[in-house]
């Protein structure tokens, strides 16, 4: 469906995007971390993205589930599993199409299973603190001011960037950086930044 091409190309999009974001989030996961997020995520992405090119009639749900399997078999660490798993775990909610209504209970499933899989807070320092944030302003936007998916997702994505400097000052609590204690604030999080990128990738496409 053009709907299912239109989410092939956003998975291109985030690959591009991270492959060109490699150096800087791996310089992020080198400070507070062990040097890999930006290779784990271009790698990744770039492998989902050939997977996904290559499904013939592509739906939404289907073209996710696909890209979060080469997510998980491709990157190991924290940050495959939370991102690959969670996005084949959420890929259900739109298996009736993008609409307004899925792409919020896609939002939140998503966001429910990071949860539930990497037990992190708003506060821990983790792609947690943008994620928060965006998915409660793209539900409210969408559901409570009406606005259309575009316009929520642009607030979402202002709000994710908010959270990503929210990173910065605090102390991690989970992931690698956890191990640095004290040492670790005044950096921002590898995580919260590649999930920002993704989103702003996502919102590219929309439009
Ligand atoms: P690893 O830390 O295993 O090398 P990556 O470097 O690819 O994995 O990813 C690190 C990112 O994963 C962190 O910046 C953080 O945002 C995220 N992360 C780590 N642990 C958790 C967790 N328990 N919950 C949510 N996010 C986490
Ligand atoms: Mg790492
Ligand atoms: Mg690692």
């Amino acid at each position: 469906s053009d709907q299912g091409e239109a989410v092939v190309a956003a998975v291109a999009a985030v690959a591009d995007r991270l492959e060109a974001e490699r150096s800087y989030l791996t310089d992020l996961d080198s400070a507070i971390g062990d040097a890999d997020h930006g290779g784990n995520m271009a790698r990744g992405w770039a492998a989902a993205a050939e997977a996904v090119a290559d499904m013939a009639d592509p739906e939404p749900g289907d073209v996710v589930k696909t890209a979060g399997k080469t997510l998980l078999s491709e990157v190991g660490g924290a940050s495959g599993p939370l991102y690959g798993g969670s996005l084949v775990f959420a890929s259900p909610e739109l298996a009736d199409g993008l609409t307004a209504e899925t792409a919020v209970a896609f939002a939140e499933t998503y966001l429910e299973k990071v949860q539930d899989r990497g037990d992190a807070r708003i506060g821990d320092k983790t792609m947690v603190d943008a994620l928060v944030p965006a998915v409660h302003t793209f539900k409210k936007s969408v559901e409570v001011d009406e606005m259309t998916p575009v316009e929520g997702l642009s607030k979402a994505v202002a709000a994710a960037e908010r959270g990503v400097d929210f990173t910065v000052p605090i102390r991690a609590s989970k992931g690698r950086a956890s191990y640095l204690g004290w040492r670790s604030v005044g950096h921002q999080d590898p995580g919260a930044t590649s999930t920002l990128y993704i989103m702003e990738e996502l919102l590219g496409v929309a439009r």
